[in-house]
């Protein structure tokens, strides 16, 4: 069953939106029993949104259809060159019913910039959006409402062009897919800890590491493997000159004595939103916050003088969590204190509670999909 609906509010870019409803969907008896313990990526909804893009006719048929895989051909030059973005954000249920995601249009700018450096097209923050309304339109019964779930987004972008020569493709496909994810840590927040990758990095310099993009994942699946081996949960990674970056794929935040926050900025880190926001709170509360190049022996002499109590990774799917170990091939800094550990549940806490409608959202960080 197909059905044309037009924009309720059309959009900049005056879309009509191609709706096809999944005829095998899910029965609320087996959603509700998927939402009962989703885990994190193992579920998807019953739709996904996509739309095309070319060269000649831009942004194109928009449609919302049956969950379900995608044909492409051998050749299509994703599969060769990894020409890739991505971006990962929640859908919240507040106390109401009603459904809010956390600052849309952060995640829409940095697709676009995500899509300049892998030379994709630049879908435009409207139609971002509004694919985000879409699916939460059909879908808005995954949105979890247990404490602390939430429905993941996955926008992604991708090189479909059947080519096999090395330049831009000139026809890319724009997906959205939605996955219900749990409460991330079910027995209360405890610390990680982190190998430091010396021998491997995830980006270099004037390379992708500003991007969302799936070769920096890959790059950063070796070093993980050998974190686990080693008794770690994540892996940090350093720049050319020992200054830290991040982990896999969350920010790094270092906690100083005196409540001073300190983080890498880069180039070559991918500058997340959870952290904006955490460090956004933390000025609120009257922290000072350094963002600035950290060598690693900072954070080793300050840990070994006491001049820095801790440190925390934020991203999207955990949140805040504090870092209890970096481990090293020759060193090792343990942050036993419980002072940082409090003031980055505390700020977890404060986000969480703005991202599911608890307290006031004094930034305009909120964006309602349901309505
Ligand atoms: C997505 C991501 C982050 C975190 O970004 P958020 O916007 O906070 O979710 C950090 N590092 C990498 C490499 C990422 O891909």
């Amino acid at each position: 069953m197909t059905i044309n609906l037009p924009l309720q509010a059309p959009s900049a870019a005056g879309l009509i939106w191609q709706v096809t409803r999944n005829e095998q969907a899910k029965t609320p008896a087996e959603r509700e029993a998927i939402l009962a313990d989703p885990g994190f990526g193992n579920h998807f909804t019953d739709h996904m949104v996509d739309i095309c893009w070319s060269e000649k006719g831009g942004w194109h048929r928009p449609r919302v259809s049956p969950y379900g895989p995608i044909s492409l051909d051998p050749a299509a030059a994703v599969l060769h060159y990894a020409q890739e973005i991505f971006e990962g954000m929640k859908a919240y249920r507040h106390a109401d019913g009603s459904i809010h995601t956390f600052r849309p249009y952060e995640n829409a700018a940095r697709m676009q910039r995500s899509a300049r450096r892998m030379a994709l097209p630049e879908l435009p923050s409207e139609i971002f959006i509004e694919s985000l309304q879409r699916i939460i339109a059909v879908d808005a019964d995954w949105v979890p409402s247990a404490p602390e779930t939430s429905l993941y987004l996955r926008p992604f972008m991708f090189a479909k062009e059947a080519f096999l020569g090395v330049r831009p493709a000139k026809k890319v496909n724009y997906y959205v897919i939605a996955s219900p994810a749990g409460a991330y840590f079910a027995g209360g927040v405890e610390p990680v800890n982190i190998w430091l990758s010396t021998q491997y990095a995830r980006a270099g310099k004037g390379g992708t590491g500003a991007a969302k993009t799936g070769g920096n994942y890959a790059s950063s699946l070796l070093p993980q493997a050998e974190a686990y081996e080693k008794g770690c949960q994540q892996v940090a990674f350093l720049d050319d000159e020992g200054n830290l970056e991040e982990l896999g794929g969350m920010n790094i935040v270092l906690v100083k004595r005196d409540g001073t926050l300190v983080t890498p900025e880069s180039d070559s880190i991918l500058e997340g939103i959870t952290r904006d926001s955490i460090l956004q709170l933390a000025t609120d509360r009257g922290h000072v916050v350094e963002r600035r190049a950290v060598p690693l022996d900072e954070w080793r002499s300050g840990a070994a003088s006491g001049e820095i109590v801790g440190a925390f990774a934020c991203g999207t799917a955990a949140v805040v969590v504090p870092i209890g170990r970096l481990l090293g091939t020759d060193f090792e800094i343990v942050h036993a204190g419980t002072e940082a550990s409090a003031l980055a549940l505390a700020l977890r806490q404060e986000l969480t509670d703005i991202q599911y409608g608890r307290i006031e959202d004094r930034h305009g960080w909120l964006t309602r999909l349901d309505a």
